[in-house]
């Protein structure tokens, strides 16, 4: 069957009702934590193959941060569903008023390749718990993840309902996308293909939810303590081989406290993956030659501080520091999203802010400073998506918080109960009762005028 008349039998598995109870969202969010707990072992060695994740941070950036959503999704979903109570104007009293949330439909979400687990079935939780159908299109060059979540999709969940879609994006997706008209189309990943995936919704008027990348600045202030500031500018940025949209791309520190920092950042380095990263337990590597060879290419365009070797036969990218950036590189023009850290410095704000304006809305943003006053001051200048006051990325696991980008880094968000919404609708109803029916309200309105004033204002 093609997917045109499978993505017909899911607007019928929908218009169904099936899924809205609260009992079988709930039921659907746990058979879905069973499969992925069973299979945890499979998405070990699936992330290993794939980008070189140990256990460990497969676990706390991947499986452990789905389950802790899944887990928030199980216990809140009732009170989530509730119709919300809202105040009712003068106007119209003694009406009621209140918000249903209502299922979109039937829903794509298209995922990448960095995070190949956590960015498909994290949102998916949203859209199960808000009583959707789902098609998964997951990338095509995390393959042996791609591989597991098959199994775990279609070990628990029918393709009526669940739709788990493979193959090259740029050929399944405009051909689902120009032939059926989605509820809602969740994206993440590129921001060019973010653009790609924003028309074709639009000729349908299908809205959309795009979580894309940029270039994220990191701002060390001369107040910072430049010591937990590089460690934990480090453990992010070389976390996934720096293969991570919320990953400080580029870090731009007060000149006092430059060579402080770089002193800071070599030792952090050093501490975390030793003399020999590519033997490493914790460093990971590239996705695969194509990134490869993009990233590799940024390393010739400043000053090699640290680091600066690779081996194209392990996708081996040694974490590496640049200082001395050529004007004009395309290392602080393209994101990086890789090992290679430019580091820049300032002496004004304002020399600081020139060069974070010429990359309007950074997903993510940080800023290391002791200072309450140049803390709000930073937050304040740059429109940003999300970010962390003396810590990089940690924001995102927080489910409490919504995650999601602004303009060029995406548009809507997502995590816990913002999830739940961005897969829902706000359906406004007021209810009106019969008994009081003023003739106020209906014509003829002359001589009206002051108290509809009066009751309006
Ligand atoms: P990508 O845009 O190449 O691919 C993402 C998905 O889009 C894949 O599933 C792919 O199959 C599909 N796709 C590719 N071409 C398509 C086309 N022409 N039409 C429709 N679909 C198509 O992105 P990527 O390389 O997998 O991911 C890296 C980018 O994603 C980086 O820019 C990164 O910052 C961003 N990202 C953002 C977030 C976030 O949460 N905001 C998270 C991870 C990655």
């Amino acid at each position: 069957m093609d997917h045109i008349s499978h993505l017909e039998k899911m607007r019928q598995y929908f218009d169904s009702g099936i899924t809205k109870p609260y009992a079988f969202r709930k039921e659907q969010l746990q058979k879905l934590k069973r499969s992925i707990l069973s299979h945890e072992q499979d998405l070990y060695d699936a992330l290993y193959a794939d980008l070189k994740k140990s256990p460990e941070e497969t676990w706390v950036t991947e499986t452990g941060m789905v389950i802790s959503e899944l887990n928030a999704a199980i216990k809140d979903l009732k009170s989530w569903m509730e119709p919300e109570r809202v105040a009712t104007n003068l106007l119209n009293l003694p009406s009621g008023s209140k918000v249903l949330k209502e299922p979109l439909g039937v829903v794509l979400i298209i995922g990448p390749w960095n995070y190949p687990f956590q960015l498909l079935i994290n949102p998916l939780i949203g859209a199960i718990a808000a009583g959707n159908c789902v098609v998964l299109k997951p990338s095509e060059f995390a393959t042996a993840t791609e591989m597991v979540m098959k199994k775990i999709i279609e070990a628990v969940f029918p393709p009526e309902y669940i739709f788990y879609v493979q193959g090259n994006g740029a050929v399944v997706v405009p051909a689902m996308m120009n032939n059926f008209s989605f509820d809602h189309v969740f994206y993440t990943g590129s921001t060019a293909v973010g653009k790609i995936i924003y028309k074709m919704a639009a000729e349908r008027l299908v809205p959309v939810t795009l979580e894309l990348g940029g270039k994220s600045p990191c701002v060390v202030e001369e107040d910072a303590n430049i010591n937990v500031a590089a460690r934990r500018i480090a453990v992010t940025k070389f976390s996934n081989v720096g293969q991570m949209c919320v990953a400080p791309d580029y870090v731009l520190v007060h000149a006092s406290k430059k060579e402080a920092l770089l002193a800071a950042l070599k030792k952090s380095i050093q501490q975390f993956f030793g003399d020999k990263p590519e033997e490493s337990y914790s460093y990971g590597k590239i996705i695969n030659e194509k990134q490869f060879n993009r990233v590799i290419g940024y390393l010739q365009q400043g000053t090699i501080e640290y680091g600066g070797r690779f081996d194209k036969s392990t996708l081996f990218i040694e974490p590496t520091i640049l200082t001395d950036i050529q004007p004009g590189a395309a290392v602080m023009s393209d994101e990086i999203f890789g090992p290679i850290l430019p580091v820049i410095s300032f002496t004004t704000k304002e020399e600081a802010m020139q060069i974070i304006r010429q990359h309007p809305n950074p997903l993510a943003f940080y800023v290391f400073t002791s200072s309450g006053t140049r803390e709000n001051d930073w937050l304040n200048s740059v429109a940003f998506g999300g970010g962390c006051v003396n810590n990089a990325s940690w924001h995102l696991t927080n489910h409490h918080l919504p995650f999601g980008g602004r303009g060029f880094s995406g548009s809507g968000n997502y995590h816990g109960k913002y999830s739940f919404e961005t897969f829902s609708h706000k359906k406004a109803v007021m209810k009106t009762p019969t008994w009081f029916d003023p003739a106020i309200k209906y014509p003829p309105f002359k001589g009206k005028l002051k108290l509809f004033k009066w009751v309006i204002r």
